[in-house]
């Protein structure tokens, strides 16, 4: 791609990998099997795009830039098992996307465009879409949240959500170096893997509405988070991890919040 011809739009947080390096170890440690289908959001010049297409049997990608439609023509030319299709992810019906193909393996790997990266992981979840795993590119700091242990500033409610449903492991290291334009931040790749065995969950919606409200003042206790709640029982369930409503949302590990929600 001649980087001088394209006008890259920093609204749709256009930062191209510069070179091969770097999609060739996200390729690497997403170890996609044969007969997979690999969905990636935002492609932009398709540097991360050609490779998966050597390794996987399907890629359907998804980019919001129509004015990329020619480059990605020119540089995908030899692959016939990609699609582009050239839409806003989020709005997508995935689930109908995909039924035009079959497969045994779904992936997700992507360079995310950073000003989304929760409502994509968000949408990636709430689709219900078996997808065995996730391999992303995010913004350092937005890595550090989600792999975040309880007891440590980073840990929030979408710590606590994705660790619900992922192992997350903290893969590589990016320098905004390998990008053009740079930007301001480094980067990070990680992967999500499903876990087997999800904790069982009564109400799901409630259980996480709880988890955002014991966030709700990073400094307050659950006394003052949770006030709306039964504190009461919140209380006796505490006890049992030997804790006290004075308790803050960032030392409770998941397992605190699946009990308390399950028994509101
Ligand atoms: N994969 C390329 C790479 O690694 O060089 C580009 C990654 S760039 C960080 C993010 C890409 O996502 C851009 O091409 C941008 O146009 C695209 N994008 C931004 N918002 C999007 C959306 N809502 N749906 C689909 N693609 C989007």
């Amino acid at each position: 791609m001649n980087s001088e011809e394209f006008h890259f739009k920093k609204r749709y947080g256009q930062n191209f990998l510069k070179d091969d390096t770097i999609p060739k170890k996200i390729v690497e440690v997403s170890d996609i099997l044969e007969d997979s289908l690999v969905i990636e959001i935002g492609p932009g010049a398709g540097a991360l795009t050609k490779l998966l297409a050597t390794k996987a049997k399907q890629v359907l990608a998804y980019e919001i830039d129509e004015s990329l439609e020619e480059i990605l023509d020119h540089e995908l030319l030899e692959f016939l098992n990609v699609e582009v299709i050239y839409d806003d992810f989020l709005n997508r019906d995935i689930q109908q996307d995909l039924k035009k193909y079959t497969f045994s393996h779904l992936y997700v790997v992507a360079n995310l465009p950073y000003y989304i990266t929760t409502p994509i992981i968000t949408k990636l979840i709430e689709d219900n879409l078996s997808i065995e795993k996730i391999v992303i590119m995010v913004q350092k700091e937005v890595a550090d949240r989600f792999c975040a242990k309880p007891k440590t500033k980073e840990y929030g409610s979408i710590t606590v959500y994705l660790n619900y449903y992922f192992h997350i492991k903290k893969e590589f290291f990016v320098s905004r170096n390998c990008f053009i334009p740079r930007p301001n931040v480094d980067s990070q790749i990680i992967s999500f893997t499903k876990k087997d065995n999800l904790l069982p969950l009564k109400n799901r919606h409630l259980f996480f509405q709880i988890v955002r409200d014991s966030f709700q003042f990073k400094r307050k206790t659950l006394r003052n988070n949770l006030k709306k709640y039964d504190l009461n029982k919140i209380e006796e369930i505490l006890k049992q991890y030997h804790l006290d409503l004075n308790v803050r949302a960032e030392e409770l590990p998941l397992e605190v919040f699946v009990e308390i929600g399950n028994n509101l």
